[in-house]
C-alpha cells in the first residue's frame, strides 16, 4: 500500500532506534501496540434495521502511565492508520513529559450521513465493547476527527453506567458542564502560539514577521487569534475554499508557497509533499495539524534548510489540557482558565526547550548534521519511554 501510516511510523522508529541505540526485544516490543482490541458494532438505525460498523481500540504503550488517545469517526479508518496512530500518540504524550501512554481508536462509519441518534447508540455501543480496557488509570479516551465533546458526554455517560458509579477521568474533551476543562477549545492553538514565541526567541526573530495559515478551524483560529494579539502579522490564511493573501483571493496550492517567514499547516495531513516542498518559500513551519509535511517532502525542507517544528510538539497542547482535565476530574478540583493557560505554557516551553537542545547540540557537533526537530523530539520521546520500560523491568 502506498504511504501506508503504520509503515511510516515504524521506519521513523528505526531511525530513531539508531540515534539511541535502542535494540532487540524493547524496539520489537516498540513496533506494534500491546493489544489490539477489534468489535463489530451492532447499532440500531433510525430506519429500525441493524448495521454492523467495525471498531478499534489499539493500546500501544503504558510504561509512562495510563493509555492515552482519541477515537475517529470515518470511512477510512483502518487497523493499520489506527496503529500507527496509536504509536504516535505514545510519542507525542512524551515529547511534553505528561505521564501517559499511546492508544487510538476508530470507528468505520459516515458520520456526515448519520442523524444524531444514530451517532448516539453508535457511541455507546463502542464504549459498551471497549469498556473492560478503559478507565481513568488503564486508558482514556478522547475526541478526534469527526468526535465531539458531545459524543465524549454520552461515552463517558455510557461507561458511568457500566461502572455504577461516577468516573469522569475515564474520557477527556467533555464538554465543561460534565467535567471538561476551561481552555480546551484554544488548547492547541495556544500550544502552537507558545512554540512560535519559543522559535522567535532562540533564532532572535523579530516580532513582527510574517506568517501564513493553512486552515481556519479550531486550531488555525486559535493560533492567529494569540498570534496577532502578540504582534505577528498574519497575512495569509485559507480555508477548504480557498484563502486570502493581503486582501487577494489566492488558492491553498499559492497559500504554501508564499514569500512569508512562517508557515503554518493547520487542516489536513500530507499537504507538503515532494511535489511542493522544493516551492515552499518560508524559513520555518510550525506543524500544528497532524502530518502535514510528508517524508519525503522533511528530506527536501531540510536539505534547503527550512526548519519544521514537529506535530508532535507543535500540536500537543491538546492532549496537554486533556491531561490538566483528567487532573482536574481525579481531584475533583476545577481551575480557571488563567490557570490552565499558565500551567500550558510552562509545558510546551519545557518541551520546546529540550528538544532544540538536542538538535541544536547536534547540529554542533557535527558539520553534516542530518539530525532534523522532528528527530530531535523523537529521539527525546523515545528515550523516555525505553528508560521508563526499562526500569519496570520484567516483561515490557
Ligand atoms: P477543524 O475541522 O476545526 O478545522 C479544519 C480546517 O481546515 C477547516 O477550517 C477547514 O475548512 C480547513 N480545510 C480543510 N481542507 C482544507 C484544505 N484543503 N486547505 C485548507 N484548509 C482546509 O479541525 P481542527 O480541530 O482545527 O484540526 C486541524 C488539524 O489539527 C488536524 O490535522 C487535526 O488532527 C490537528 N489537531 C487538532 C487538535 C485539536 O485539539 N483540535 C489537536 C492536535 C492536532
Amino acid at each position: 500500500m502506498k504511504n501506508n501510516p503504520y509503515q511510516n511510523a515504524v521506519k521513523q522508529l528505526e531511525t530513531v532506534a539508531k540515534y539511541i541505540n535502542l535494540q532487540g526485544r524493547t524496539l520489537e516490543e516498540l513496533k506494534c501496540p500491546k493489544r489490539v482490541i477489534k468489535a463489530d458494532l451492532r447499532v440500531k438505525m433510525d430506519d429500525g434495521k441493524i448495521k454492523t460498523f467495525k471498531a478499534f481500540r489499539l493500546q500501544h504503550n503504558d510504561a509512562v502511565g495510563p493509555y492515552k488517545g482519541g477515537i475517529r469517526f470515518h470511512p477510512n479508518v483502518s487497523e493499520d492508520e489506527v496503529k500507527a496512530l496509536s504509536m504516535w500518540m505514545t510519542w507525542k504524550c512524551s515529547v511534553v513529559g505528561i505521564p501517559y501512554g499511546g492508544a487510538k481508536g476508530g470507528v468505520i462509519c459516515d458520520p456526515k450521513n448519520m442523524s444524531e441518534a444514530e451517532l448516539e447508540r453508535l457511541s455507546r455501543a463502542y464504549i459498551q465493547a471497549i469498556a473492560k480496557y478503559i478507565g481513568p488509570f488503564k486508558d482514556v479516551p478522547a475526541p478526534d476527527v469527526n468526535t465531539t465533546p458531545q459524543i465524549m458526554a454520552w461515552m463517558v455517560d455510557e461507561y458511568e453506567k457500566i461502572a455504577g458509579k461516577h468516573e469522569p477521568g475515564v474520557i477527556t474533551g467533555k464538554p465543561v458542564e460534565v467535567g471538561g476543562s476551561l481552555g480546551r477549545t484554544e488548547a492547541t492553538g495556544l500550544g502552537g502560539f507558545y512554540v512560535l514565541e519559543q522559535l522567535r526567541k532562540v533564532r532572535n526573530l523579530p516580532q513582527n514577521i510574517t506568517i501564513a495559515v493553512q486552515g481556519v478551524g479550531n486550531v488555525g483560529y486559535w493560533f492567529i487569534e494569540f498570534a496577532k494579539k502578540a504582534g505577528y502579522r498574519v497575512v495569509a490564511w485559507s480555508n477548504s475554499k480557498g484563502g486570502e493573501y493581503k486582501g487577494k483571493k489566492i488558492t491553498n496550492e499559492q497559500l504554501l508557497e508564499l514569500p512569508v517567514d512562517i508557515l503554518v499547516p493547520a487542516a489536513l495531513e500530507n499537504q507538503i509533499t515532494k511535489d511542493n516542498a522544493g516551492k515552499i518559500k518560508a524559513k520555518y513551519i510550525i506543524e500544528m495539524a497532524n502530518g502535514p509535511v510528508t517524508p519525503e517532502a522533511d528530506e527536501i525542507l531540510h536539505r534547503r534548510g527550512i526548519i519544521s517544528i514537529p506535530d508532535v510538539l507543535a500540536n500537543a497542547g491538546g492532549v496537554t489540557v486533556s491531561y490538566f482535565e483528567w487532573c482536574q476530574n481525579n481531584m475533583g478540583y476545577y481551575w480557571g482558565k488563567d490557570e490552565v493557560f499558565s500551567k500550558l505554557k510552562v509545558i510546551m516551553d519545557k518541551a520546546f526547550g529540550e528538544v532544540w537542545k538536542i538538535y541544536a547540540n547536534a547540529k554542533r557537533k557535527t558539520k553534516n548534521e542530518k539530525l532534523t526537530p522532528r528527530m530531535a523530539a523523537y529521539i527525546l520521546a523515545v528515550g523516555r519511554v525505553v528508560k521508563a520500560m526499562k526500569m519496570r523491568g520484567g516483561q515490557r
